[in-house]
């Protein structure tokens, strides 16, 4: 009876952001330099998917470089309607504004794409900088993973080809109908 399993307790497998390869178990050490052995990506992040949403756990200790967060971004919108992405600083003590503006780019393409992105986990000394910065009132931020992917989840996103076919995008009014 005490050995009921919980789904909580489920591992769920990481995978490279780029390419997608299943990552092994050495991924739990994962260090910042590590690449892929599939596509030889460095593996500044690592992603797992919960239902329609896409986690990024990202790995401290260096700053992807412009390419690499777009190729991330990129692998996003190749799996197919609006990513609806959490990304969790867990990991984080500190951030620095390198760091922050490579998030800037990869919510910037996710909104291009019609989705969504949520940062979570932040540490006090992140969320000081984010508040800081002011960029807590341009990506959204929540407490935890599950606050985050609830968030998406409920998130009425329209996919790229649908929002094309309705005209212009009201991108100014975002949730304007969602007290309905
Ligand atoms: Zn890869």
């Amino acid at each position: 009876m005490a050995n009921a399993p919980s789904e909580k307790c489920v591992e769920l497998p990481y995978h490279c952001p780029v390419c997608g390869v299943k990552l092994a178990a050495e991924a739990d050490t994962l260090r910042y330099d590590a690449a892929c052995r599939g596509c030889r990506s460095l593996l500044w992040c690592r992603r797992r998917t919960v239902g329609d949403v896409v986690v990024l756990d990202v790995i401290p200790g260096r700053t992807p470089e412009h390419g690499e967060v777009a190729r991330v971004a990129e692998s996003l919108v190749r799996l197919g309607g609006p990513p609806r992405v959490v990304v969790d600083l867990s990991r984080f003590e500190l951030i620095s504004s390198a760091f922050v503006a490579a998030l800037v780019v990869l919510n910037r393409a996710t909104q291009r794409a019609k989705g969504k992105l949520v940062l979570c986990g932040m540490r006090r000394f992140v969320r000081d900088t984010f508040v800081r910065t002011k960029l807590d009132t341009v990506i959204e931020v929540s407490d935890d993973e599950e606050t985050a992917r609830a968030s998406l989840q409920s998130a009425q996103l329209t996919s790229p080809s649908l929002a094309a076919a309705n005209g212009p995008d009201p991108a100014q009014s975002p949730t304007s109908s969602a007290g309905l």
